[in-house]
């Protein structure tokens, strides 16, 4: 059987997409079928219906009207899907036949620039992924905002600096060459970006159609005059970006013209469990903003600002003088309070020229849009005799960058009226003055339309109708209305057009005539209207490498008034930060925590930590007593200080870090679910494997997830490990094992803090105290006390303690070597010999010990717990 000639086409068009949901026009609708139907209403909660098509069986389909269908494509892209917009490409009344359509984007997780689809505070990354044997190149873009960036990365660790890229960039999608899926990458690239992620083929990774590509989009001769001549795999990124890009957008990525190529050197590499733990964007958990970092300093005052801030804290610098530069810029800024505030006050009034400016290039930007560019420009030459001759090198630099726009804005001014609609083929959008055409063809119907606008009372007068109406509907036009009771008033001339429940409908000869001329010359001054504005944002889509750029400096300074606004509202200091190994705070504070103390003030603390005497600071103390909030702040300290920000102490002295590594113990991380004993130790051979002599490292309470002795023995070799190995690394330990506390004095760089407590009649009161020495107990029980724990159990608790210390539960130091600890195959060789706790095997622990808890279900887990409580009771 013949499939019908709509039905064919469909197919025809289908066959090339088969990867996307087609969204076909017809009409007023957008309709899938078959497969897509059946995706689409299930995804969207639309009803499926059926059409025949020439064929026995009626083809599943369901449809959404073409006006929201925005809503309906942003759930599918969020869902993972991509989208085909197939339209009439010729007018229905014209055609000949079927009515021709054609594809005329696709829209991708990554490609998305419909506004109703974007978060405004957030970057919108497609990225890609080039891997060979050698190296990697990745390379990435912001369709709505024009921001295009690549890097090559070499060297032993390319694929791990690759990961790390992908972490911080947080891309919607990804896309990668063959070789990643081969390599075994691409679960690593999935999880690490959390994006949707596909393989292209390999016509995408032609070095000579890269090249061709890139060269083309940047409108350059040599790849010399990127800065890209020496990294094939980031111009096959590249390459293979632009080439998807244009398949998937099919129109203008002009934009897209100022290659940002950077050096992952430049940056501190952070990888994904850092920047969770250290909750810098987000919190852990709730996934909220409030309650990070991001939350306590994200004072921007315009959209791009926001974008910015998250970029840096999740790439702070790791160059001295670039940092120094930020930090004297927010210290200015921080001193210079006038200053400060008209900035703030320039700022507040500019939107968000990225988009404004990607709208403007992919032709979908409106009458508002453009008015909203020349507001924003409107502050931009005060904005700019601010920071002129204000005495700061980067600030000045920022000024430079912005270009007062003084063109656009006179055009825009000229030409386009103060409250535009929302519609561009209406009219409306055009001032009096701009063309002379359009004015003339204006002015041609002001008589016709004061005519009419005359005509009721005239008519009124005429006829004596007091009800007489002059109205308009599409349908007929301007018509006179009369009101039954006065039917044998109207006139001879009044022809009746339309009869209503309670009123007539009458045209006059006369009346038609002066219509159909206004009607007439409105078609023509709408038209006129529309070709006027799409030539203005043509013109202006010539400046956009201006704009950007503008856009680009304001960004950076919005970021930096407000690190200053935040660092003098909460006491911030200046940092000082130089090459050298120690890390000297003052007081230093939890920014997060600070601030969400509810009653009670937040106690400050001091860290001093280097690469000599005091590499590693050894934290006990009981629970809840402020271990992890120290460390914490430790991190976030140095951090904020590489990203350009004031910190939250009275003095600190930072030795850059090129990397800030934290790791939070199985048992404190329970929510994650699974084997997460095993998580801990691949992030804990992941540290061991790639920390420098420039790290920082964060472990809070590792070797917590197994049994006793294993997790011991795991954290004392992780300690000697660090202290010995490879030179110091700068690290942070809070443990509960009060065992290795007994090894400060035997290993160099050793050294142990606790947090004070106080004791009163038995109660505990926690000072959050950071002290040097250890933890003389473990305060367990009291903490069990506090939680409301019955006093019977405690008392009982309380007993078996005081049995357990008299019978030595200690690390036994004779029979520990402390040259032995060098080698590290050794000291684990060693440890078995050396007894923790003098107990006599004890059946049930041995049952214990001896499963492997990664490979037992929960029903069987269940059975093995039913076994040993029958054991235990027998
Ligand atoms: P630990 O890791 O020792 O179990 P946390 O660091 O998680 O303890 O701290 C527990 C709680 O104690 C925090 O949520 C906070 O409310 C409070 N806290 C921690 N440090 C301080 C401090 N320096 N000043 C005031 N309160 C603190
Ligand atoms: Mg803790």
């Amino acid at each position: 059987m013949q499939l019908t000639p709509m039905m064919q086409q469909y197919m025809d068009i289908k066959e090339n997409y088969k990867d996307c949901i087609l969204f076909f026009r017809l009409g007023d609708f957008y309709e899938m079928f078959f497969e897509d139907a059946i995706t689409a209403s299930r995804e969207l909660e639309i009803t499926l219906t059926g059409k025949s098509y020439g064929q026995e069986e009626r083809a599943p389909m369901c449809g959404v009207p073409y006006h929201a269908a925005d809503n309906y494509i942003g759930k599918l892209i969020d869902r993972g899907y991509k989208v085909a917009i197939c339209e009439q490409v010729e007018d229905p009344a014209t055609a000949k036949g079927i009515v021709k359509r054609e594809v005329i984007q696709i829209i991708t997780p990554g490609t998305v620039v419909s506004q109703s689809m974007l978060n405004e505070k957030e970057n919108n990354y497609l990225a890609s992924v080039f891997l060979s044997e050698t190296g990697a190149g990745i390379a990435y873009c912001d369709v709505s905002t024009g921001e295009i960036s690549a890097a090559e990365l070499s060297g032993t660790r390319y694929i791990e600096k690759l990961i790390n890229e992908l972490v911080k960039i947080r891309a919607k999608e990804v896309v990668a060459n063959e070789a990643v899926s081969l390599d075994g990458l691409s679960e690593d690239i999935r999880d690490a970006s959390g994006a949707y992620f596909s393989i292209l083929g390999s016509q995408y990774y032609n070095q000579n159609s890269a090249e061709d590509a890139v060269l083309r989009q940047f409108k350059v001769k040599s790849l010399k005059g990127l800065g890209v001549e020496e990294m094939p795999s980031a111009v096959m990124a590249l390459g293979a970006l632009l080439s998807y890009l244009f398949e998937t957008q099919k129109q203008n990525l002009s934009h897209l013209a100022r290659l940002n190529v950077y050096d992952t050197a430049g940056h501190m590499a952070l990888d994904k469990a850092t920047i969770k733990n250290l909750e810098l964007t987000e919190t852990l958990f709730e996934k909220k903003i409030q309650g990070s970092l991001l939350g306590v300093l994200d004072k921007t005052q315009t959209a791009m600002g926001s974008r910015k801030m998250k970029q840096w804290l999740r790439e702070p610098l790791n160059r001295l003088t670039e940092i120094k530069e930020r930090l004297d810029a927010v210290e200015l800024l921080t001193d210079e309070i006038l200053l400060r505030n008209n900035i703030k006050e320039h700022l507040k009034k500019i939107y968000d020229l990225e988009r404004l400016a990607g709208r403007i290039s992919c032709g979908n930007a409106n009458g508002k849009d453009l008015i909203a560019l020349k507001n924003s420009i409107f502050v931009l030459p005060d904005m700019k005799s601010e920071l002129s001759a204000c005495g700061d090198p980067l600030l000045e630099r920022l000024e430079t960058s912005m270009d007062a726009l003084a063109d656009i804005y006179e055009l825009i001014d000229r030409a386009v009226v103060d409250e535009p609609p929302f519609t561009v083929k209406e009219g409306g959008l055009i001032k009096k003055g701009y063309s002379e055409d359009l004015d003339s063809l204006k002015d041609s119907i002001v008589d016709g339309q004061s005519w009419i606008a005359g005509l009721e009372a005239v008519e009124k007068e005429r006829t004596g109708i007091k009800s007489l109406k002059v109205g308009f509907n599409k349908v007929f036009g301007y018509y006179i209305e009369v009101t039954k009771s006065y039917y044998d008033l109207v006139p001879e001339n009044y022809i009746r057009k339309q009869t209503l429940a309670n009123c007539e409908r009458f045209i006059t000869p006369e009346l038609k005539e002066v219509e159909s001329v206004v009607l007439n010359a409105e078609t023509k001054i709408n038209q006129l209207e529309y070709e006027l504005f799409v030539e203005i944002r043509n013109m202006i889509q010539g400046f956009i490498g201006t704009i950007q750029s503008t856009s680009a400096a304001i960004s950076v300074l919005d970021v930096l008034v407000s690190y200053a606004e935040v660092g003098s509202r909460l006491g911030y200091i200046k940092p000082s930060i130089n090459n050298g190994d120690a890390i000297l705070i003052e007081k230093g504070r939890h920014p997060v925590i600070e601030g969400s103390i509810r009653n009670g003030i937040f106690v400050s603390n001091d860290t001093y930590v280097d690469r000599k005497d005091s590499s590693m600071l050894l934290i006990t103390g009981p629970n809840m007593s402020g271990k992890s909030t120290y460390m914490r702040q430790t991190a976030l300290i140095v951090l904020m200080a590489q990203t350009g920000c004031f910190v939250p102490a009275e003095a600190a002295t930072i030795g850059i870090v090129d990397r800030i590594y934290t790791r939070i113990g199985a048992s404190d991380n329970l929510a994650q679910g699974q084997s997460t004993f095993y998580v801990e130790m691949s992030e804990l051979a992941y540290i061991l494997n790639t920390a420098t002599d420039k790290s920082l490292i964060i472990l809070d309470e590792i070797g917590r997830g197994t049994s006793t002795y294993d997790g011991l023995s795991i954290a004392w070799a992780v300690v000697e490990y660090l202290c010995n190995s490879r030179g110091r690394i700068r690290t942070l330990f809070a443990t509960h094992y009060h065992e290795l506390t007994a090894l400060e004095g035997h290993m160099t760089g050793l050294k142990n803090l606790n947090v004070d407590v106080q004791e009163k009649d038995g109660n505990i009161v926690f000072l959050h105290k950071i002290v040097e020495g250890s933890a003389s107990r473990s305060y367990g029980i009291h903490v069990a006390k506090l939680a409301g724990v019955p006093q019977q159990l405690l008392l009982a608790a309380e007993e078996k303690l005081s049995e357990l210390e008299h019978s030595g539960a200690s690390i036994d130091l004779d029979k520990y070597v402390p040259g032995a600890a060098e080698q590290l195959p050794e000291a684990k060789a060693n440890a078995e010999q050396i007894s923790f706790f003098s107990f006599a095997p004890n059946p049930v622990v041995e049952r214990l010990k001896s499963l492997d808890l990664m490979t037992i279900t929960p029903s069987q887990a269940f059975s093995i717990l039913e076994e040993l409580k029958k054991a235990a009771e027998s």
